[in-house]
């Protein structure tokens, strides 16, 4: 069966959901390998195994780790030109993407990014122009590399036994080019990562104040989900730029995106419209955002979000 080499994205070992489920993906398109870089693959083990990884290639070199994204993409070039992949699978981050296309390079391969699907044929499903146009596509030199979004799969268990292999890798001066200095990580919110969450509730103008977002994280935390915000909310200092929703923020596919006070702009929906169920909250009934609402409530969010936070928390 053709192997698929799947980078595996993590901190520290604790590996990212987006991981699984490219996992689950790429049992559809052969059998799936896991490549894990870095340190604390105690922590990855299990849930590798568990989400089907029938190979684990461990490059657990310092030096991988103290650099930024070449050396990885130098790393997962050298074992594709080994072991020929039927395909390589990266989450869609900015350095899964960067890593992605610094691979696509070094191997001639063609590159599809930001998949929404991918078929057992390989052919992708990608979502573009604010989501206007669905666009089929296929890699046709090389080995297909192909970085996929959060949530285009649930992830679903497979138990295997992968056989682990060490792999060491000589690094070259240009992948050395750029070291990490410093890591400091965001004050945790306890929420789960906005791309990756299942559930989202966004605020926008209509909160009216960074004091008013209280009602958006009481109903996001309610739900166990993450917050969100609309341009115009993070343009007015009200939440930080890296909750923002939309074109020039984060994509977000949740299973239910909740937009409170949000009046469903082109940019805004680039970066929510595919997901699952959308709940809208906007006391405009003719606002466009309810053209793409599965559920819609017109009403003051600062009445609505309450009431609703109240009836989930007493479940
Ligand atoms: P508004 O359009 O002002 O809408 C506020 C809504 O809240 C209204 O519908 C109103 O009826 C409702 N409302 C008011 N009070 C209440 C209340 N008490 N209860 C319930 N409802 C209420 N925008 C993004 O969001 N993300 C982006 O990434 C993004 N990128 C952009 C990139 C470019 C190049 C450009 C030009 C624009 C971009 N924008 C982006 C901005 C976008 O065009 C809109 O200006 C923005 O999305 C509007 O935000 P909003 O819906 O919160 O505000």
């Amino acid at each position: 069966m053709t192997e698929i080499l799947v980078l595996v994205d993590h901190a520290d070992g604790a590996v990212r959901k987006t991981t699984t489920e490219l996992l689950t993906i790429a049992r559809r398109l052969g059998e799936p390998s896991a490549v894990f870089i870095g340190s604390g693959y105690a922590n990855a083990q299990a849930t590798l195994a568990s989400y089907g990884a029938k190979k684990v290639y461990l490059l657990e070199q310092a030096d991988l780790a103290e650099y930024l994204v070449a050396p990885k993409a130098e790393a997962l070039a050298e074992l594709a030109t080994r072991v020929s992949p039927g395909a390589v699978l990266v989450t869609s981050s900015p350095e899964g993407k960067e890593i992605a296309a610094r691979l696509a390079i070094k191997l001639s391969s063609g590159l599809i990014t930001d998949a929404v699907d991918v078929s057992a044929e390989l052919e992708t499903t990608q979502s573009v122009f604010a989501g206007n146009y669905t666009v089929k596509a296929r890699v046709t030199q090389g080995t297909p590399i192909i970085t996929v979004k959060p949530n285009a799969a649930t992830p679903e268990q497979a138990p295997a036994t992968p056989v682990e292999e060490k792999v060491e890798v000589v690094l070259s001066d240009a992948a050395k080019a750029a070291r990490v200095v410093d890591r400091s990580a965001r004050a945790a919110t306890g929420r789960p990562e906005l791309t990756e969450a299942a559930i989202v509730v966004s605020g926008g103008r209509g909160v009216g104040s960074a004091e008013n977002f209280s009602v958006v994280e009481a109903l996001a935390d309610a739900l166990g989900g993450a917050v969100g915000a609309s341009r115009a909310a993070v343009d007015s200092g009200w939440y930080p730029h890296a909750y923002q929703v939309g074109q020039t923020g984060k994509t977000v596919a949740p299973q239910l995106y909740l937009a409170a006070g949000i009046s469903g702009a082109i940019q805004h929906r680039a970066g929510m419209q595919t997901s699952k169920t959308i709940v809208v909250v906007n006391k405009d009934a003719e606002a466009p955002i309810f053209e793409l609402a599965d559920f819609g409530v017109v009403g003051d969010l600062h009445a609505v979000l309450p009431q609703a936070t109240e009836e989930v928390q007493k479940r």
